[in-house]
């Protein structure tokens, strides 16, 4: 069994509407779609995210094609790392281990899905077999508005979903009329996160989960640069609410240190930033082994990254109730199976081989499409 080549195409899935959030507005998913395949006519399908550019990823990845090819599927481990080698260390670009694993995160998932269709199991029983039967989601309210936010907070909590999570980090004053509203829309039962995307300093953080505090916030997501381990720790060792660690974890040794310096009660991980799901199990290890849980991030993603996610965080032991979930921002999804809409806040772990699930030809089409005239997304 060898991998015979790598074939990547960017795509553009749209936004039913635009997604607002501290660093900005999105229109859509862009993706670059990763495919290995093998001389025994098993392909793995996984996704890396195209930024900043489609096509320098895909410059990237056509450079770890030259590692892959003529290699075996199950040697995942060290192909990631030769190409992490040649890629970036060999260049003299020593310090981009997270930009190597935005861009090797769908190479590393398509060598798991390949794996797992080559042995006829789920790659969570390669990983060592699930710990859970369904993951837990939060539910994403979205909107520009407070009144529009708290619309769709009432909508997914009446749906049964426990926990309630927001943007915030847009203003001082719209961000409290976002939480006084969703508070009000969901009544007091239900868990509300806020998650500011790195817009406070440590200071007005502090204010401002000061003001916060009224409407019973659970947790506060990143709320600091996340370049500043010790700008997140001082911030928790003030907060009478929980704070969790975003975009200041990537690799295992970020998520080292952070435990190291208590600087977080969660740690927020997504396959994009750990580089795959090897590295994703890893730094929820480490994390375990502090006493700290991890919860899935949600990213510019389709369905593929959704399964794939599926798959370890499912044999993650210190996995949190609220997971990151922006799938149902999509118009449409690339896969056509499993249904990835949340029931009561939950998705089941699929038992199909390798990740779980099958391509929507189709819509690959539309949404490569979509990349090329680059306005689906902006419509
Ligand atoms: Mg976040």
């Amino acid at each position: 069994m060898k991998i015979t080549a790598i074939a990547t195409t960017p795509l553009l899935i749209p936004y039913k509407k635009p997604y607002y959030w501290a660093q900005g507005v999105t229109h859509g998913a862009a993706v670059v779609l990763v495919e290995v395949h093998t001389d025994e006519g098993v392909t793995g399908y996984g996704e890396s995210i195209a930024s900043p550019s489609a096509e320098a990823i895909q410059a990237y990845l056509e450079q770890a094609e030259a590692i892959c090819v003529g290699r075996s599927p199950f040697e995942n481990s060290r192909l990631i790392a030769e190409a992490y080698h040649h890629l970036f260390q060999a260049q003299g670009t020593c310090s981009a281990p997270r930009f190597a694993g935005q861009v090797l995160a769908g190479l590393e998932m398509a060598l798991w899905d390949a794996a797992g269709k080559i042995a006829g199991r789920p790659v969570h029983e390669l990983l060592g077999g699930a710990q859970r039967d369904e993951v837990r989601y939060f539910g994403f309210a979205q909107g520009d508005s407070p009144e529009e936010i708290a619309g769709e907070a009432k909508a997914l909590a009446a749906a049964g979903t426990e926990v309630i999570y927001v943007k915030v980090g847009r203003g001082d004053a719209l961000d409290l009329a976002i939480v006084e509203q969703v508070r009000a829309a969901i009544g007091p039962a239900a868990r509300l996160r806020v998650d500011p995307n790195e817009h406070w300093d440590a200071a007005r953080a502090a204010r401002m989960i000061r003001k916060m505090l009224p409407f019973d916030v659970e947790m506060i997501e990143q709320p600091t640069n996340a370049e500043s381990l010790a700008a997140l720790a001082r911030v928790r060792a003030g907060s009478p609410i929980a704070v969790a660690a975003d975009q200041l974890v990537f690799t295992p040794y970020d998520a080292f240190n952070v435990c190291r310096a208590q600087a977080a009660d969660l740690i927020v991980l997504g396959l994009h930033e750990t580089g795959g799901l090897l590295r994703f199990g890893k730094a929820a290890h480490i994390a375990e082994a502090a006493g700290v849980d991890v919860c899935i991030h949600g990213l510019y993603e389709s369905g593929i990254t959704t399964c794939a996610a599926l798959q370890v965080a499912s044999t993650v032991a210190n996995l949190d109730d609220g997971n990151q979930y922006m799938n149902h921002f999509l118009a449409w999804d690339i896969i056509e199976s499993p249904d990835l809409a949340l029931r009561q806040g939950r998705l089941a772990v699929g038992s199909a081989p390798g990740l779980g699930f099958e391509i929507d030809w189709d819509a690959v089409a539309k949404a490569a499409a979509c990349h090329k005239s680059d306005t689906c997304g902006h419509a």
